[in-house]
């Protein structure tokens, strides 16, 4: 088999790639060790997060770290064992969470972030998506009044973003969500953001699209990826694959890649998990909820409530370990008490692939001709996927790219 462009994992991010490649004229082969949508991009907590304008930080306050340090908080969790190996990475991640720095992260994110609907939008249209996405926003609801007080605060640093936000007192948030425990005292209203059922099918979704647009779609093991001759080889279950250019977009497994080829790119993972649960007495939950405090997220989806977890660092190959999901569901059944019944047999652990600098690699490899970069989309890779397929496509085709692609750049950390 032979193609112009082979674009290796068919996440969010890939099949987006593949789509906006071939929308571009490009003859496409999208490769996958298992089906479409079947890693990080089908366990989400499916916001397409146009609010998000600043990047996840390091925290910087001492109480905070102290708190953080005791290993006892629901939203961050790590591995003892993990820590001395995830320290230099940490390090990082916390000098580039310095005001100055993060403001660079924000302003260089801003571009994708404000995109990132509209890309959606265009896809899920095409690929006739509409009934697993809701145009509703999301809340980020508050049980201490004074960190309610100190949000309600913030979002005067956030002005000059546009964003589309109610604040909402206790009786406005129980009028929007009448299940919730009547001690949350309130609540933000994000109102930007699109959500989407289930995460998984969306992706599986947008690579129906790009198969039924005459794209192909095979199994194989990207690590046997080589270049010989100028050209670009991969084996696959239909054979012997050879291909003029290849993007890479492996999520929190492209460093099986890109090291073998020699690239020291300081790809981290924060873990997380999800579980879904059923509701009491065909109680409701109508929007996706963030306890602030607790750092999970409630999702109404498409297999019942779906409980997605904060940070947990640990070897991203380590067994799971349900400290942090028992801790969030604690919170979570006081938060929304008609919560019911686990669904699953066992938490799903997903990979978020993190870069110290908060921001994605999406490029040329700096020393291989043919051979491009798009992940590492940390928090946000169901958000950005389309975008940075668009820009990578753009990119690759010699379209003038809709923004500067600079910061992004793999050659940061050449
Ligand atoms: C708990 C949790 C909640 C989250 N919530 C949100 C959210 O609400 N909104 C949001 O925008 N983001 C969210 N994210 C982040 C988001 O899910 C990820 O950033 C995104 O899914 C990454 O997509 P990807 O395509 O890069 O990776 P993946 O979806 O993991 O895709 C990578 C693909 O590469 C394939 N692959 C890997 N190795 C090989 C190989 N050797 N050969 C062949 N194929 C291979 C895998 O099978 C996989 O299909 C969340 C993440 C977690 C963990």
């Amino acid at each position: 088999m032979h193609c112009q462009t082979l674009v290796l994992g068919a996440g969010i991010v890939g099949v987006s790639t593949a789509l906006h490649l071939q929308a571009r004229g490009r003859q496409v082969i999208l490769l996958d060790r298992d089906d479409p949508g079947t890693g990080t991009s089908h366990g989400n907590a499916g916001l397409i997060e146009r609010s998000s304008v600043i990047p996840y930080a390091f925290p910087r306050q001492f109480g905070a770290l102290l708190r953080y340090g005791l290993n006892r908080q629901p939203d961050v969790r790590y591995s003892v064992l993990h820590l001395p190996k995830a320290a230099p990475w940490l390090l990082r991640y916390w000098q580039q969470s310095a005001p100055g720095r993060l403001a660079g992260a924000a302003a260089d994110m801003l571009p994708l972030v404000q995109r990132s609907v509209e890309e959606h939008d265009a896809l899920v249209q095409a690929a006739g998506l509409e009934g697993l996405i809701q145009a509703k926003g999301w809340i980020e609801v508050y049980r201490d009044p004074v960190l309610f007080q100190q949000a309600k605060a913030e979002l005067k640093g956030l002005a000059r973003y546009g964003l589309q936000y109610q604040i909402l007192e206790r009786g406005q948030l129980q009028a929007c969500e009448h299940q919730l425990d009547s001690t949350v005292v309130g609540g933000i209203h994000w109102l930007d953001p699109k959500t989407v059922t289930n995460p998984g099918a969306l992706t599986r979704g947008y690579a129906a699209l790009f198969v039924q647009r005459g794209g192909q779609f095979v199994h194989g093991d990207a690590r046997s990826l080589r270049q010989v001759d100028g050209r670009w080889q991969v084996d696959s279950q239909r054979g012997l694959i050879t291909a003029e250019e290849v993007v890479a977009c492996l999520g929190p497994q492209s460093g099986d890649l890109f090291e073998r080829l020699g690239y020291r790119i300081p790809l981290g993972i924060k873990r997380g998990y999800h579980m879904h649960y059923s509701t009491r007495e065909g109680a409701q939950l109508l929007h996706a909820i963030c306890d602030t405090q607790g750092g999970y997220v409630l999702a109404p989806m498409a297999r019942g409530v779906r409980l997605t977890t904060g940070i947990e660092f640990a070897a991203s190959d380590a067994p799971g370990n349900e400290i942090q999901l028992k801790r969030c569901e604690a919170l979570a059944r006081k938060l929304f008490p008609a919560l019911g019944e686990r669904l699953d047999d066992k938490p799903w652990l997903g990979r978020r692939p993190c870069l110290p600098d908060m921001r994605p690699v999406i490029g040329p490899a700096p020393r291989h001709k043919g051979l491009w970069f798009n992940f590492g989309h940390a928090h946000h890779g169901l958000t950005l996927g389309p975008v940075s397929g668009r820009l990578v496509a753009e990119l690759l085709t010699g379209e003038r790219p809709f923004t500067d692609p600079a910061p992004y750049s793999a050659a940061r950390f050449d």
